[in-house]
């Protein structure tokens, strides 16, 4: 028998006779030497990994908070909601995974929620505060595949089936293909309050006939097999059925006038007409408690059904983002703004600096236009730009200074520039490029609504 020979035992895998520097592993019927031994061990863990590649690595709420913490600036409040419900959720499918084990090693209260119902998560939020690159940061720590999508391009086509099916290919797509990985992605849907069917209250602007479409989005949500196409994998596009059972699905909207909504049911105007009475009562009640008081009840007023809003068990809030945390955005992140531009102007041996006064300008700016941090982009793009179409035409420049000039009223951003030979140039920066960023965020607001 192979590695049996009485004079002298090989291995029995790869034939190599025993000696003293070669020992060998005897076992009943044959020998095995040190190096098959290491490359068994190499082929058995690469199936293990194989075995557990797709399931998301648990991160504690504190880990996946912190890490958010990195990127968003301000936003406790769903930071903490989200870490923990996306933690939860992966809570659950891990158990639910092993087969329901009843010995859960956490305590009652994650039962009490869970009941293999899903931690779907409604994020309500001004537009440019943060709601998408929460999720898409969030994805990132938890390492699924994710996609976003927007409620009102489904509403557009008409065909919700197709749509809905759409997103999931994404998702596919996003997971390389593996279906595995993509039963257990995120599906981002941005302004889902524009697919209401007729809300009450003087929200809804359009007339779109919303319900065909949470109805199907719903089917989606509660778990249900879609067949998807690869497409461009194979020829003819292989068809694969796609749970969505385990699906995390987070929807987002701006929900206007939810605040006033929320002031009006915690204190309903006492008696008799009194214009001054709601008014009243929503100054002495912050935002930040009103937000924190918000009910899923509170979206039917927007006209989602209550079905929908069912499924998502999870509610949160984004703040509007005053000057303080838009100069922070512009700082803080690990790839905030000015941080970025400062590389780029690094790359090519200049020094870029902003002045205090110069970020609390371009904060205000945003502020004033209403566009979050959204706008903040493009107003430093158009701001820096003909700085930047000159600089590689100028070796000798050496240092930019972002400054405010002018009174108060008539406040102005200039750029100094500073040279190598001591010379200094200053350049008033046109009110257009701030006018322009608008504008662009504008357009993009525009385009969001033409597409609905
Ligand atoms: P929303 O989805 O709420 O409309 P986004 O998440 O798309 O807003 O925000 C647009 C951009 O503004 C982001 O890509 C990011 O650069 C910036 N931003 C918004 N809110 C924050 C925040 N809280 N912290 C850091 N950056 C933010």
């Amino acid at each position: 028998m192979t590695g049996t020979d009485s004079s002298n035992p090989t291995c029995s895998f790869c034939g190599i006779e025993k000696t003293p520097q070669t020992p060998l592993i005897a076992g009943n019927d044959g020998h095995i030497c040190e190096q098959c031994v290491k490359l068994a061990y190499q082929v058995v863990s690469s199936w293990g990994r194989r075995g557990t590649q797709t399931e998301p690595e648990l991160k504690t709420p504190l880990a996946i908070k912190e890490f958010l913490d990195q990127y968003i600036i301000g936003q406790n409040e769903a930071k903490k909601t989200l870490s923990v419900a996306v933690y939860n959720h992966y809570l659950r499918l891990k158990f639910q995974d092993k087969k329901g084990d009843a010995t859960l090693p956490v305590g009652g209260a994650l039962s009490d929620i869970v009941e293999l119902e899903k931690s779907n998560i409604i994020m309500a939020g001004p537009s440019g505060t943060g709601k998408t690159l929460l999720v898409k940061t969030l994805a990132k720590i938890i390492g699924v595949p994710f996609v976003i999508g927007d409620a009102t391009t489904l509403t557009q086509a008409g065909y919700v089936g197709e749509d809905v099916d759409s997103l999931l290919k994404r998702l596919l797509e996003a997971a390389e293909g593996d279906v595995q990985a993509a039963q257990w992605g995120i599906v981002y849907i941005d302004e889902i309050d524009k697919i209401a069917s007729r809300g009450s209250g003087g929200a809804n602007m359009r007339d779109v006939s919303g319900e065909g479409v949470q109805q199907a989005l719903l089917k989606m949500v509660e778990g249900s097999e879609v067949k998807v196409s690869k497409s461009g994998r194979r020829e003819g596009g292989e068809e694969v059925t796609l749970s969505t059972q385990n699906i995390l699905f987070i929807v987002g909207g701006a929900f206007p006038g939810l605040t006033g909504l929320i002031s009006k049911r915690l204190a309903p105007p006492k008696t008799g007409i009194g214009f001054s009475a709601p008014i009243e009562t929503e100054s002495e009640i912050s935002n930040e408690q009103l937000l924190a008081a918000l009910q899923p009840d509170d979206l039917l007023q927007f006209g989602l059904i209550p079905e929908f809003i069912g499924r998502f068990p999870i509610i949160t809030f984004l703040q509007d983002l005053d000057v303080d945390s838009l100069k922070r955005i512009l700082q803080e992140p690990r790839n905030a703004l000015t941080k970025q531009y400062k590389q780029l102007f690094n790359f090519q041996n200049v020094d870029l600096d902003f002045t205090d006064d110069a970020l609390t300008f371009i904060a205000k700016e945003a502020v004033k236009r209403g566009t979050g941090a959204r706008g903040l982009r493009g107003m430093m793009e158009s701001m820096l730009l003909s700085t930047m179409f000159d600089l590689p035409s100028r070796p000798e420049l050496q240092r930019c200074v972002v400054e405010v000039s002018g009174e108060e009223e008539s406040e102005q951003l200039k750029v100094r520039e500073e040279f190598a030979d001591g010379a200094v140039r200053e350049e008033v920066l046109p009110t257009p490029a701030v006018v322009s960023a608008t504008a662009a965020a504008t357009e993009d607001k525009v385009e969001g609504k033409a597409a609905g």
